[in-house]
């Protein structure tokens, strides 16, 4: 399944919400890494001004937003939900990290609807919500402070789904943006270096009887810089006119 069909039958279902700006903030959570099913399980206020201001933007969202009474019917048709909580269970399903978890439930999505289940603001969610899911996990944190923003929580799973989702198919290397010339080749960067010792030790900036560590130097910030041979030229260009320049070049008698 592509990465998008694959996300969009992600459902995050939130229990019992308390704070309509919570529902808001899950939202753009869901929104920003193209999730789109929320379901929302008895919410107190629901719909509410304050949800929409926190949504920015991903109202419709919330317009879509289905509200049912009981887990059980945000639950219908989904062949696998992951709960969300801090604390371990007696008698719980088995637990595992967020990305392990997730790597699970995007499998599972290709039989068919799965959910990611939160719990209340304050109790969080309760044995009988977490007994209707088939894993468990906790976002590590630290034990004496582990209990995230709902919103976050939310954000938190979202991303690693988008992330496993995705996996092998965002650009993997950074550094690979395209060039506008092709890379200097080893010679054009030595031709390069050989050049600047030339106009360097002309102009009195380098003393090749006292070389320092000058040289070495240069030469990790070209490797570093990884030239293209249009820049390479560019700074060979500069360098043929300080020659002319200080009437050291070799291009003086052009
Ligand atoms: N006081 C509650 C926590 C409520 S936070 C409790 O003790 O359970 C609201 C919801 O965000 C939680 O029910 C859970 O679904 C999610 N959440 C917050 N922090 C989390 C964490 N560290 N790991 C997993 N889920 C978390």
């Amino acid at each position: 399944m592509n990465p998008e069909r694959l996300l969009s039958s992600i459902r995050v279902v939130l229990c019992r919400p308390s704070h309509p700006g919570n529902i808001g903030a899950a939202a753009r959570a869901m929104k920003t890494m193209g999730l789109s099913e929320l379901y929302l399980v008895a919410p107190k206020h629901f719909p509410a001004a304050e949800a929409d201001a926190r949504a920015a933007g991903a109202d419709d969202l919330l317009r879509r937003a289905v509200v049912v009474e009981a887990l059980d019917a945000a639950l219908a048709g989904c062949v696998f939900a992951l709960a969300l909580s801090a604390r371990r269970r007696d008698l719980g399903p088995p637990s595992a990290l967020p990305r392990e978890s997730v790597a699970r439930l995007l499998a599972e999505a290709e039989q068919g609807p799965v959910a990611l289940v939160f719990g209340n603001e304050t109790t969080g969610l309760d044995n009988d919500e977490v007994s209707r899911c088939q894993a468990l996990t906790a976002i590590p944190a630290d034990p004496a402070f582990s209990s995230l923003n709902l919103g976050s929580a939310v954000q938190l799973l979202c991303y690693e789904c988008r992330m496993t989702a995705f996996a092998g198919q965002q650009p993997a290397d950074w550094t690979a943006t395209p060039s506008a010339s092709p890379l200097a080749t080893a010679e054009e960067n030595e031709a390069l270096l050989a050049h600047l010792q030339t106009v360097m030790t002309a102009t009195g900036f380098y003393n090749p009887a006292q070389p320092g560590r000058l040289l070495p130097r240069l030469r990790r910030l070209f490797n570093r810089a990884r030239l293209e041979r249009s820049e390479i030229n560019i700074l060979r260009g500069i360098l043929a006119a300080t020659e002319k320049g200080t009437g050291h070049g070799r291009g003086n008698d052009k």
